[in-house]
């Protein structure tokens, strides 16, 4: 589980994250919410380990891994992540994007990988390279590397607003589906209220840096905390 503790980062002297505390329990999806400029990835990158934080604390299943001054480096993390831009190695075959993560014995690596692919449903995909798949295709390869080395906690920064919205609703269910079976702890941001209800079991509503309302969604959706938050929601429809 993830437990991040007080997070504040200042950008000269600006306050961009305020005092953020956020709990996700294993196999649970929690949406960090809210508009553009809020501070979402620059608070998805302190719990990475990209950025340090000014002040507070993040634990991942109960071990510290960071405060203002113990940091363990962000590949010992047990932290995986999955952003917009995935960014796959192009001169790298699907099989062996999978696997770049995972070190060890060739036999294990190999048999994870062909679970990972054929969770997917891309196993037919192995030795194809990515500009021979479909943002789709590539999207759930991307899911596949990120879930290679079992980590505790998926940390997901828009990973869907590249996919057109026809193939947008599969991939997500499908995603979902799998981080549960792998009982994964997620932390997905989004700027979209019909994304988070769609996905969330708790959102985090995020402005100016803060969060000002957490619960699960349709709580924050039926009891919005003041105006601002329910002018949010009223772009869904
Ligand atoms: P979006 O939905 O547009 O991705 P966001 O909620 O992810 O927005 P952040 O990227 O976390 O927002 O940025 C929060 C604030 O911090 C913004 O005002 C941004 O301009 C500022 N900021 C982010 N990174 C830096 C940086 N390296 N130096 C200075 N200011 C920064
Ligand atoms: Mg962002």
């Amino acid at each position: 589980r993830l437990q991040v503790n007080n997070l504040t980062r200042r950008y000269d002297g600006r306050v961009v994250v305020e005092d953020v505390s956020l709990r996700v329990m294993p196999g649970k999806v929690t949406c960090l919410l809210g508009p553009s400029g809020c501070g979402k990835s620059t608070t998805l990158r302190m719990i990475a380990g990209v950025e340090m934080q000014d002040s507070g604390e993040i634990h991942v299943d109960g071990n510290l891994i960071c405060d203002t001054v113990f940091r363990v480096p962000p590949e010992r993390r047990h932290i995986g992540l999955m952003f917009q831009d995935f960014a796959l190695f192009p001169h790298l075959s699907v099989a062996q994007n999978v696997g770049f993560g995972l070190s060890g014995d060739k036999a294990p690596k190999a048999a994870r990988v062909a679970e990972l692919l054929d969770r997917v449903g891309l196993s037919q995909y192995h030795a194809a390279y990515p500009h021979e798949l479909s943002g789709g295709e590539q999207q759930r390869v991307a899911l596949a590397r990120a879930l290679a080395p079992r980590p505790r906690i998926m940390l997901m920064d828009e990973p869907f607003s590249g996919l057109d919205n026809r193939l947008r609703d599969g991939i997500r269910d499908d995603t979902l589906d799998i981080l549960r079976e792998e009982d994964t702890a997620v932390l997905l941001v989004t700027h979209e209220p019909e994304e988070a209800m769609r996905m969330a079991d708790e959102i985090a509503l995020m402005r100016d840096g803060r969060i000002v309302q957490q619960g699960a969604p349709y709580n924050v959706y039926n009891a919005p905390v003041d105006r601002s938050a329910m002018a949010f929601f009223s772009e869904i429809n």
